[in-house]
């Protein structure tokens, strides 16, 4: 998975810090590191900053995998970075600011936006590929989303206004359903779009609280000479 993140704005984070005065920033090697906005360069710039603007000392670090909870002795390690710091600005997606908030007990907050699961197109350039509807329907569409590269959301697409292939909302775009109409026609399957699809069910969404997931586990190991 490639969670693609953003750095909010200076002054966002500057409001977030308070009074905070020493501020601990904590990176990550993976997605944030790829996305060009917390690795070990973007983490030592925005401390940098904060030093140049607002604050009296910030200082940094790159956790392998922010998302992941820190293995005992490397969890050793981070605590004793943090101390002095008065707040833990993390550059992570929000799943790593989530993982960092519940290791340590200092105000722990976000310097970067979760955009969405994507993928870099080309160095740089990044691309949406899932919104996380949680009822996926790639399988009817021959692997590319229609809530998320149809402008409209559509499942019962095209909306008849794109022109030479684009999108007419936004016509740097291409059109999805352009692209779904291709894709399953390669596929010989084409007739298949001519269904008309129910209402999905965003019941599986974001309503209800925090999703869930269990996956069967396999018991621990019997520790071996028994
Ligand atoms: S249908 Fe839902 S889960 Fe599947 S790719 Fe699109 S947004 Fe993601
Ligand atoms: S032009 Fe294509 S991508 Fe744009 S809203 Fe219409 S069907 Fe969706």
């Amino acid at each position: 998975m490639k969670s693609i993140t953003q750095r909010k704005g200076i002054e966002e984070i500057e409001a977030m810090l308070g009074s905070a005065r020493r501020v601990a920033i904590a990176g990550c090697g993976t997605c944030p590191f790829m996305a060009g906005t917390g690795g070990p360069k973007e983490v030592v710039e925005l401390a940098r900053t904060l030093e140049e603007r607002s604050v009296e000392r910030a200082w940094s670090t790159v956790l392998p995998v922010a998302c992941e909870p820190l293995a005992p002795e490397a969890q050793k390690e981070f605590s004793s970075l943090l101390e002095g710091a008065e707040a833990v600005l993390v550059a992570a997606c929000s799943l790593g600011v989530r993982m960092v908030a519940d290791q340590v007990v200092l105000p722990v907050l976000p310097a970067l936006n979760t955009l969405f699961i994507g993928r870099e197109a080309e160095p740089g350039f990044f691309v949406e590929e899932c919104a996380q509807c949680g009822d996926c329907v790639l399988g009817e569409y021959g692997g590319i989303c229609p809530i998320v590269h149809c402008a409209k959301g559509l499942f019962n697409g095209p909306c008849g206004g794109s022109v030479g292939g684009k999108c007419e909302v936004d016509p740097n775009l291409p059109c999805g359903w352009q692209l779904i109409y291709d894709r399953m026609k390669a596929l010989g399957r084409a007739e298949e779009l001519a269904r008309i699809r129910p209402y999905k069910d965003w019941s599986k969404s974001l309503s209800g609280g925090a999703r869930r997931m269990r996956v069967p586990v396999p018991p621990p190991k019997e520790p071996e000479g028994k």
